[in-house]
């Protein structure tokens, strides 16, 4: 069996007046992630993880901020699409691995429902996508509360 592997990292700055979306999931809270689309740095941070385990470019190659078709885009639509383009070069999805880096608020009551919702749009088991929560301790931008980053790794396998 062959395995790949890849990496995703992705940051948006935290505004005011935007939902905080993570993970496909809204989570309340006084501020949400800016960006084009819906700023879901979780999921953006797993499609390029998808995207580099088979060498595929990153996000903003595929779907670039300058599109108006992405103007606030869900962007479960995107991690779909690379999951597509994952299988249609013949690899399955094994597992994702992901940390969110994030102040506030506390993201932990909400992996379950996140892991569902990842699960269900990637085509793979709950058990199979595993997410992390993490502040940064008050340090540096994200503990000043001003964006939020997030990681995750992937790896695809073929028989
Ligand atoms: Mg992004």
């Amino acid at each position: 069996m062959k395995i790949r592997v890849g990496f995703g990292f992705d940051t948006h700055r935290l505004a005011e007046d935007r939902p905080l979306i993570l993970g496909g999931v809204h989570i309340a809270s006084a501020s949400g992630c800016l960006g084009h689309s819906d700023a879901d740095v979780l999921i953006h941070a797993i499609c390029d993880a998808l995207l580099g385990a088979l060498n595929l470019r990153d996000i903003g190659y595929h779907f670039p901020d300058t599109d108006p078709k992405y103007a606030g885009v869900d962007s479960t639509i995107l991690l779909r699409e690379c999951c597509r383009m994952v299988r249609e070069k013949g690899w399955d999805i094994a597992n994702a691995d992901t940390t969110i880096v994030i102040q506030k608020p506390k993201i932990n009551p909400h992996i379950p429902a996140m892991q569902q919702r990842l699960a269900e749009v990637m085509g793979i088991s709950p058990s199979d996508v595993s997410i992390k929560a993490k502040t940064s301790e008050n340090i540096g931008f994200i503990g000043r509360g001003e964006g939020v980053s997030a990681y995750a790794v992937c790896l695809v396998t073929q028989m």
